[in-house]
């Protein structure tokens, strides 16, 4: 067993300080079991634990590291902004240049607004959605996570179409009347809320890559089915980019599927590794953005200097010939073989992917689209598969609900060791 002391002992005062010892719920490892790493640095695609054990990391912060860990041209962006000053509570041109930068080559949306989390982002947009049709209602998909505020935390209800039951104690049931929750990938729900909530629904909001509750890929039709019905009932799309951003394409799930949303959220790698959201649509949509319009919205450390240079160091790299190309080439290559081997040895196990996002599902469905096709069981396996791996010197996220990511910085060598792992370790989930 890897020596894990420092990160025990680091664990035990954090409990002391933070609810559960930690900041953030996922980071407790309480659904792999045991003590969450406490990391002391990172470089490429390896993180180093308090006690010196190093891992390649495919959790890469849950997504915005898509250049890997410490990147030389991030930092040193990081370094020049930091030198000027932390914050200013004023406009500086970097906000320009990161805005210029995503708005010349995301031709999805025409203006935009910077924030700090992608929970504020969606909440923001949500806001505005609202603002923009008079209408109160949002109709959301079982299993998309778009951040904690109050009216996206809810879960479905029993039938077809339902309110939401709250997901989380302290949110006033008024507020999730207002949000209708379907299951992805059902056309006949979406019609029959449609058809029960006529000219009540301000936004539909998906993740058009849903990537938080396993990938759940959707089919094409199903996306433009969304845009259709919006577009009939004057109801905005809001496509929640927080993941698929930058990820899949620069111009993320938009620009993959070629699907224009009214409103998109980004967060994670618009950011470089430091905290940034951002929501964006049209200009005449955004119009009604205080303080232009009366959909009041603000932030004391929006637009963050030292964050907009990390963000424009990150961004200019994704822009770089192939990049994309590159990094779906490698996560093919992952993928592929260890599919491949699965059948081969026949393991009940397959790994899901989309651009540089892999899940790794312990069923035989190859093709999981909702929710409810994830059997809870099969995480049995998942905790199985992540302690042999962590022994092992590779970190995968501590979930088996969650995603894995593969940065530019996983080189192919790096990309061939975690095969050789991973199937080692499928070996020992099944033995
Ligand atoms: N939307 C999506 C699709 C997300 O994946 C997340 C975070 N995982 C959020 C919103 C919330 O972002 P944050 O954690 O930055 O508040």
């Amino acid at each position: 067993m890897l020596n894990r002391k420092n990160s025990e002992q680091l664990f035990e005062k954090a409990k002391t300080y933070f609810p559960g010892g930690v900041n953030s719920p996922v980071r407790a490892f309480r659904s792999v079991g045991g003590t969450p790493l406490f990391i002391d640095k990172g470089d490429g695609a390896f993180i180093w634990d308090a006690d010196g054990n190093k891992y390649m990391d495919f959790c890469c912060s849950w997504g915005p590291l898509i250049h890997g860990h410490n990147n030389t041209i991030v930092r040193e962006a990081i370094v020049t902004a930091l030198q000027k000053g932390t914050s200013f509570g004023a406009p500086t041109a970097l906000e320009n240049d990161l805005a210029n930068l995503i708005l010349t080559f995301n031709t999805f949306i025409e203006k935009i607004r910077f924030v700090s989390s992608g929970t504020e982002a969606v909440m923001s947009a949500i806001r505005l959605a609202r603002g923009y049709t008079k209408r109160n209602k949002i109709l959301k998909f079982e299993g998309c996570y778009h951040g904690h505020s109050d009216s996206l935390l809810v879960k479905a209800g029993s039938g077809l179409v339902t309110f939401g039951n709250t997901s989380s104690a302290g949110v006033p049931e008024s507020f999730v009347n207002e949000t209708i929750v379907v299951s992805l990938n059902n056309k006949k729900a979406v019609e029959e809320a449609f058809a029960e909530f006529k000219d009540q629904i301000a936004c539909v909001i998906i993740e058009p890559i849903p990537a938080n509750n396993g990938l759940l890929l959707q089919d094409k039709s199903f996306l433009e089915f969304l845009r259709n019905i919006c577009t009939e009932n004057k109801t905005l799309l809001l496509f929640d980019e927080v993941i698929s951003g930058f990820r899949v394409g620069f111009c993320g799930a938009a620009g993959h599927y070629s699907i224009k949303p009214d409103i998109c959220t980004y967060g994670k790698i618009i950011g470089g590794g430091l905290p940034v959201g951002a929501y964006g649509a049209s200009k005449e949509i955004m119009s009604c953005i205080s303080p232009e319009g009366d959909v009041y919205q603000a932030g004391t450390l929006s637009g963050n200097p030292i964050a907009m240079s990390a963000g424009i160091a990150a961004l200019t790299q994704c822009l770089r010939p192939n990049f994309y190309i590159d990094l779906e080439a490698k996560t093919q290559r992952l993928v592929n073989e260890i599919n491949a081997y699965a059948i081969e040895k026949k393991y009940l196990v397959h790994f899901a992917t989309i651009g540089s996002i892999f899940w790794i599902a312990f069923s035989n469905n190859k093709n999981i689209q909702s929710s409810e096709e994830i059997d809870a069981d099969s995480m049995k396996h998942f905790r199985k598969l992540h302690a042999y791996l962590l022994e092992n010197g590779i970190y995968l996220g501590p979930s088996g609900y969650e995603v894995g990511f593969i940065s530019s910085s996983h080189t192919d060598d790096n990309i061939t060791e975690a095969i050789n792992k991973i199937k080692s370790g499928l070996d020992f989930v099944f033995a």
